[in-house]
């Protein structure tokens, strides 16, 4: 890119950061008393390292990756501060590439999965941090566990020891009813209020640029935004 390319983006990625912050902020100060900290995922699919790193840079430190490959070449230009989560689908002969470098994985949706984590973050002496994805619209198109076998499915993965659970994420259908969301917020908390051995409900991963407003008045506290940060990706893609 050109250096005035580079100029007007890191203004707009500025200035996109800023109203997403402060939509959140709204949000959380109209909807929620918890004082929970919401904390912003950069989603980086398709966008230029150097450009992700303006949103490092202005404190968006957590970036979410879809594709095990275009992560693989992009790692090594990502400023050291960030923090990445692994967000796509994810082919178990992959999870090799990225075991050591990702610090949790987001969109873990079997036990067969699950158990291939196991195995290779066994191979490296390190449990891995995971979240188990919910198909909460019941879409056939979308990953995810549906909602009638989440606590089945928590329970086996409860007993890999080199695994270890952290909460929930969801990509609720576009432009759904909002009692979705409410749904999900739902099930995070039967979850926690379970205390399965070995699982810990600290994590609730909804809402995008779409939704976020919406998925953080439902008890959100962890919200993945690509197109309101970086605007529209080069390419569509199904997600
Ligand atoms: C692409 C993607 C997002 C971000 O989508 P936007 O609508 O661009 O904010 C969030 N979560 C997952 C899993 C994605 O693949």
């Amino acid at each position: 890119m050109f250096q005035t390319d580079i100029e007007q983006k890191y203004k707009f990625v500025v200035e996109n950061i800023k109203e997403v912050c402060y939509n959140i902020s709204v949000a959380r100060e109209k909807y929620r008393n918890d004082g929970e900290n919401i904390r912003i995922m950069a989603v980086t699919k398709t966008v230029d390292p150097e450009i992700v790193n303006v949103a490092v840079k202005n404190g968006i430190t957590l970036l979410g990756e879809n594709r095990v490959q275009e992560y693989l070449s992009k790692k090594d230009k990502y400023l050291p501060e960030a923090e990445v989560h692994f967000i796509g689908r994810l082919q178990t002969n992959k999870i090799k590439y990225i075991i050591n470098d990702v610090s949790l994985i987001q969109s873990v949706d079997s036990l067969k999965l699950a158990e291939a984590i196991n195995k290779e973050a066994a191979k490296h002496d390190k449990t891995a941090d995971i979240l188990i994805e919910v198909n909460i619209g019941g879409e056939t198109t979308k990953g995810g566990i549906d909602k009638d076998g989440i606590y089945e499915l928590a329970e086996k993965i409860a007993v890999l020891p080199n695994v270890k659970v952290k909460g929930l994420m969801t990509i609720p259908p576009p432009g759904c009813d909002e009692s979705l969301f409410d749904e999900m917020h739902g099930i995070y908390c039967e979850l926690k209020s379970k205390k399965i051995e070995n699982i810990e409900m600290d994590i609730l991963s909804m809402g995008m640029s779409g939704d976020y407003e919406l998925a953080v008045k439902h008890g959100s506290n962890l919200v993945r935004i690509g197109t309101k940060l970086f605007g529209a990706r080069k390419y569509t893609e199904v997600i």
